[in-house]
């Protein structure tokens, strides 16, 4: 069995195809920058991320589009509430959010297209739709999508509309599935925009949340794409306004396959700066842990799986990563100086069960494990002394292969480099020929250069002093 993703339009896990064969063209929903986002937001952008690492190392190109959503209800509301101009209100937050990802190691995406960037296309989606018949005007001057013209409306969200009542408006971006009615495609101006507006055929307004991402994902992607993903928050209603639209206006399918991620939970309660459990990246960053022990946490769920987050399990996450970075640094010593020979069994068992968990919808639960074993393994095999130093490195190469996928190793802080590895194999020679004042002055040479080295049975073993 192949590559295959569990799939919110059709509810069932579906085998993964491109539309264009060798291509995946990707939308992810990015933050809206009004705020610095939170460690849930980060989980969302961690999938997708993994995602993405995971199409690449099947040997995809990957095209990936992900929005800033720089003015909608929030942007608005917090310009006006900081007395900044909508642009340097969010400015600070764009930033903030590329540096953010930047410390999980998130790989960046092909094009980042901010809303206000793109109102000329919004505008000429707005068009077509009131041409076509599927938008209409309001007194005020806004426009409303006329969800009963779309009979396809509610597919993704699984929503009963009999109960709907005809003619009924929503102005907000966000409301329940109780609420379903005609959305706002365009907001006409009114005082509290202040400054915020644009010049448009039907008079000055802005553009509604979720007509931002269908404008963009279309220009950057085509009328139909492969897959769209966001958090399970989004399906309703953004997700589905953004089918509404992108389908009425072009009568094409618009996206194949839709993929969620879940809650993050605190704890096990819901994450509320009200209950005192609400963090950002930079909070957790602040107390001492590292993008990468952030960055484990959140993936090591499986997306489609509560994510409960604790400080528990994040020291677990530290532990992983020492016994992951001890391996490499054992696999290292074991294969300096030499060319990579045959993979070991048990290299080709974890590579394989690593594949075939990621396969299966990005099991990522299944992948660790894989992993570890290969650690268990692998440390069994070199106790044993039954690997040659070609076999070591055809484990390294294997290891930072599947690393492409985790991104783990590539921004460990520590890992020792050529020149430490160099003093470590010149203190074991100078073990090796007893002598003792020279071994003793290559240990205090790799302390002053921030390393301490333990000689265990297994060999030296470094450490971050
Ligand atoms: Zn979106």
């Amino acid at each position: 069995m192949g590559l295959r993703f569990y799939n919110t339009l059709t509810r069932k896990v579906d085998p993964f195809e491109p539309l264009e064969p060798g291509h995946v063209r990707l939308y992810t929903c990015g933050p809206t920058v009004y705020n610095a986002a939170h460690i849930g937001n980060f989980r969302a952008y961690v999938f997708e991320d993994l995602l993405r690492r995971y199409l690449k190392f099947k040997g995809f190109r990957v095209t990936q589009v992900m929005n800033l959503t720089d003015v909608d209800d929030k942007t608005i509301k917090g310009a006006r509430e900081a007395g900044l101009s909508l642009n340097d209100f969010t400015r600070q937050f764009k930033d903030m959010f590329f540096e953010d990802v930047k410390t999980l190691n998130v790989e960046p995406a092909e094009h980042y297209p901010a809303a206000t960037d793109h109102i000329p296309e919004m505008i000429g989606l707005l068009e077509q739709l009131m041409k076509k018949g599927f938008a209409y005007r309001s007194e005020d001057g806004s426009i409303y999508f006329s969800i009963k013209k779309f009979p396809a409306y509610g597919r993704l969200a699984h929503l009963d509309l009999s109960g709907l009542k005809a003619g009924a408006r929503v102005a907000q971006d966000e409301y329940e599935k109780e609420n379903a009615a005609d959305f706002a495609l365009w907001k006409a101006w009114d005082e509290k925009d202040g400054e915020v507006g644009w010049e448009a055929p039907w008079g000055r307004g802005r553009p509604g949340w979720h007509i931002e991402c269908s404008a963009m994902s279309m220009k950057y992607l085509g009328e139909s794409f492969d897959i769209h993903t966001g958090g399970v928050d989004n399906i309703f209603p953004h997700h589905e306004d953004e089918i509404a639209q992108s389908e009425a206006a072009t009568g094409k399918p618009f996206v194949r396959f839709w993929l969620h991620c879940a809650h993050l939970i605190v704890d096990g309660r819901k994450m509320s700066k009200s209950l005192g459990n609400f963090y950002t990246l930079r909070d957790l960053l602040g107390r001492g842990y590292s993008g990468r022990e952030i960055r484990y946490e959140l993936m090591a769920t499986h997306y489609r799986q509560w994510l409960n987050f604790t400080f528990d399990s994040l020291q677990a996450a530290r532990a992983a990563l020492d016994r992951l970075d001890e391996f490499r640094r054992r696999l290292d010593l074991a294969s300096a100086g030499s060319v990579a020979g045959r993979m070991p069994s048990w290299v080709e068992v974890a590579r394989a069960g690593f594949v075939a968990a990621m396969d299966d919808d990005l099991n990522i639960s299944g992948a660790l494990g894989a992993l570890f074993d290969m650690v268990h393994a692998g440390n069994k095999a070199m106790d044993a002394g039954e690997t040659d130093g070609a076999a070591a490195r055809a484990a390294l190469d294997a290891f930072a292969d599947m690393d492409r996928v985790l991104g783990l190793l590539q921004s460990a802080q520590g890992t020792a480099d050529a020149a430490i590895q160099g003093l470590v194999a010149r203190r074991q020679q100078a073990r090796a020929e007893k002598n003792w004042p020279e071994a003793d002055r290559l240990r205090k040479e790799l302390l002053a250069l921030g390393w301490t080295v333990k000689d265990t049975p297994r060999g030296p073993q470094l450490k971050k002093a």
